[in-house]
């Protein structure tokens, strides 16, 4: 099968190219060149407009641009923008002050990615395990659900069991232990190592495909974490920040972890901060010297945060995305398509899995999008992920679903 697709013009070749050759082949984007976004769009360098049905995996939850958030950032960087935490900076207190108010949690350690946020929280379930739990030095475990993605350093890679994460990256990071997603007795007889620190898991699996546990899973998985005397972390980089229909998607089942990691719509697509909550008898066996970064925390990133996090509030975007989602996926069913096989999602975070006799099929379909002014972009092949800004209005949900249809009729 080979769709139609439009040629593309002189200057998206001209970027493309640019690209191919100065920059390390680590992606395979789709061949459009973005240059503005506003909203739940964004346009490419000929003018062209797209609705944005990634929302940069979900870091844009509050819309490309969102005016509050560029207003903090503007401001901000006229004032001061970095001062390192060899120094104090007078927004860092405010800040913390106001994401542990909003989570529940008695204090947050600031970093930059997602990854780092993982990162962090590993190395506090393990100083926690080795001065609370009393496990002996350097035999410390780390579970992990099979199919799991926190990013791409070797600590994250150590853990994945995809393996064009890992392949000829070795070796890897000791200590980590895998159990399937979603099976509680496998999770329970792992629990029960004296030496385990930890259960890092997401709460939906973002990038495995919008994979979505059973109901009750997250309220097991806590009751056994506290039954071992074993730390749950919650890896909400993707899933936190009311793109499922809640503030957090542990909010569904009521559940608080131990360790919260957020990142990505924390800064609402505009710097790169993430955030890692916990409560003291966690966070205080962290010593000066004993982890940091040097953008960690610094005003810019503090400003834009508390910017971003009062949009969700102020905008009720968490309800947002649970009235829009019901609706995506309602109208994705109505299309009735014999290529979608599966249509899952809470909230505003979604997938269909396309069924076709063509692998190439879900990578085509994105294509056909491009062209008609949807992006989208697939995982693992088959699936492709719906997960439009929040701000998604009903008539521009209605629209893109529209081309959605059209374009699943081409294939
Ligand atoms: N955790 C989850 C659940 C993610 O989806 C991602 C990125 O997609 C990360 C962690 C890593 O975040 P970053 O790419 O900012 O390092």
């Amino acid at each position: 099968m080979s769709v139609a697709v439009t040629a593309l013009s002189e200057k998206t070749q001209y970027y493309l190219d640019l690209e191919s050759k100065y920059g390390a082949h680590n992606y395979h984007p789709l061949p459009v060149v973005l240059s503005k976004g506003s909203g739940v769009f964004l346009w490419d360098v000929d003018g062209n407009r797209y609705y944005d049905f990634l929302s940069g995996y979900s870091a844009v939850n509050q819309g490309h641009c969102h005016p509050k958030i560029i207003q903090a950032l503007i401001e901000q960087a006229q004032d001061l923008t970095l001062t390192s935490r060899a120094f104090h900076n007078n927004l860092l207190g405010e800040y913390e002050q106001y994401i542990t108010r909003l989570f529940g949690y008695d204090k947050v350690l600031p970093m930059n990615t997602g990854v780092e946020g993982g990162e962090t929280a590993i190395k506090l379930a393990r100083r926690w395990a080795y001065v609370k739990k009393g496990v002996a030095e350097n035999k410390a475990r780390i579970i992990f659900a099979e199919n799991n993605f926190w990013g791409r350093t070797l600590a994250a890679i150590s853990s994945s069991t995809d393996p064009s994460s890992y392949h000829q990256f070795g070796p890897f990071m000791p200590g980590f232990d895998l159990v399937p997603y979603n099976d509680l007795p496998a999770l329970e007889k792992a629990l029960q190592h004296p030496d385990v620190a930890a259960f890092m898991v997401e709460p939906i699996q973002g990038e495995a495909g919008v994979v979505v546990p059973d109901e009750g899973y997250l309220s097991s998985v806590r009751e056994l974490c506290t039954k071992y005397n074993v730390l749950f972390i919650a890896d909400e980089i993707q899933t936190g920040l009311a793109r499922t229909g809640k503030m957090l998607a542990c909010d569904h089942e009521n559940v608080r972890p131990d360790i919260l990691i957020l990142g990505k719509a924390l800064s609402g697509g505009v710097l790169p901060v993430s955030a890692v909550l916990a409560d003291d008898f966690i966070m205080n066996n962290i010593h000066p010297g004993e982890h940091g970064s040097t953008y960690g925390g610094n005003p810019l990133a503090c400003k834009v945060a508390m910017a971003a996090l009062q949009v969700l509030e102020e905008e009720k975007l968490a309800e947002r995305a649970e009235e829009m989602g019901v609706l995506l996926r309602m109208e994705l069913a109505k299309l009735d398509s014999p290529y979608i096989g599966t249509i899952r999602g809470k909230g505003l975070l979604n997938a269909i899995v396309i069924k076709h006799s063509n692998p190439a099929a879900a990578w085509q379909l994105c294509l056909l999008l491009k062209d008609a002014g949807l992006l989208a972009k697939p995982t693992h092949g088959d699936k492709i992920r719906f997960a439009p800004p929040l701000i998604i209005t009903k008539e521009q949900l209605l629209e893109a679903i529209e081309i959605i249809g059209s374009c699943l009729k081409q294939l």
